[in-house]
C-alpha cells in the first residue's frame, strides 16, 4: 500500500485483512469466505472462548492501574506510533498489555501485506522485547499448534517487527474450554516458514477478495467430517469437491 502512513484508519481497515479472519481463511477459505457473507449466530463454545479471554484480558488491564485516555488515531501513522509508545512504555516498566472489548492497548500492522490485528496480550516483563501471547480455547489440548493460529500469531510478530521491536517467537496458549486452568503452551519461532506462511495465505486471500479467484475448500477431508456449517450458500464454493 503506497503512502501508507498516511491513509486513514478507517480506510486502511476496510481493505486490510484482519488477522482473525486470515486464520479462518487458513483453516478453510470457503467458510471463511462464507461467514463474511452470512451473519451466523455464533456457536456457544466460541461465545465461552471469547468470554474466558476477555475476563483475562480486563484481569490484566486492571492490574495495569488506571488507564491513560487510550485516543482513537485518525491515520495508520498515529496508530502505529500510539502501539510503539504502549509497548516501549510497557517495556520500561516490565508490565503485560492486554486488549479487551473497547480498550485497545495495540494493534500490530503489516502494511506491506494489508494486513493487522488486535493480540490478546504482549508480555513486556522481560524488558527487552515483547512477547505475543495468543489465546485459543478449545475442546481437546493439541500436541502442536495449529497452522490456523500460527497464521495469526505470525501477523501479529511481523507488526511488532514493523514497529521496530526485536520479536522472534510468541507463545500460543491452548486452555480447555471446559476447564480454563488446564494450558499447554507452544512457543512459536517467526521463522522463515512462518514468514512464507503468512505472506502466502495473505495473497491467497487478497485474490479472492478481489473476486481474482474463488475460495478453495479446506485442505484436508478431516475439517471437512467435523464442519458444522451447513448454510446452503456454501454448497457452491466446498460440498461437491470434498463430500
Ligand atoms: S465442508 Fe469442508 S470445505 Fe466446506 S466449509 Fe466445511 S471445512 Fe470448508
Amino acid at each position: 500500500m503506497t503512502n501508507f502512513r498516511e491513509t486513514s484508519w478507517a480506510e486502511f481497515t476496510n481493505r486490510a485483512v484482519p488477522a482473525y479472519w486470515l486464520a479462518e481463511y487458513k483453516y478453510c477459505p470457503s467458510k471463511a469466505v462464507l461467514e463474511m457473507e452470512v451473519e451466523e449466530e455464533k456457536p456457544q463454545q466460541l461465545v465461552k472462548g471469547q468470554n474466558i479471554h476477555e475476563q483475562e484480558a480486563r484481569e490484566i488491564l486492571e492490574s495495569l492501574g488506571p488507564l491513560v485516555n487510550v485516543p482513537h488515531p485518525e491515520t495508520v501513522e498515529a496508530t502505529m506510533s500510539f502501539s510503539h509508545q504502549q509497548l516501549s512504555r510497557a517495556l520500561r516498566e516490565r508490565v503485560t498489555l492486554a486488549n479487551a472489548e473497547g480498550t485497545i492497548m495495540f494493534v500490530c500492522i503489516v502494511p506491506d501485506l494489508g494486513v493487522w490485528g488486535i493480540p490478546d496480550c504482549a508480555d513486556c516483563t522481560n524488558g527487552k522485547h515483547p512477547v505475543i501471547i495468543e489465546t485459543k480455547t478449545t475442546g481437546r489440548l493439541p500436541n502442536k499448534p495449529w497452522d490456523d493460529a500460527q497464521v495469526q500469531i505470525g501477523v501479529y510478530m511481523l507488526g511488532l517487527e514493523v514497529l521496530g521491536f526485536d520479536c522472534k517467537y510468541g507463545l500460543l496458549r491452548y486452555k480447555l474450554r471446559q476447564k480454563p486452568e488446564a494450558v499447554r503452551d507452544f512457543r512459536v519461532s517467526l521463522d522463515h516458514n512462518l514468514r512464507q506462511l503468512v505472506e502466502q495465505t495473505a495473497a491467497s486471500a487478497r485474490q479472492v477478495l478481489d473476486g481474482a479467484a474463488g475460495p478453495a475448500a479446506a485442505d484436508t477431508p478431516g475439517k471437512c467430517a467435523s464442519c458444522k456449517t451447513s448454510h446452503p450458500l456454501l454448497y457452491r464454493h466446498c460440498r461437491q469437491k470434498l463430500v
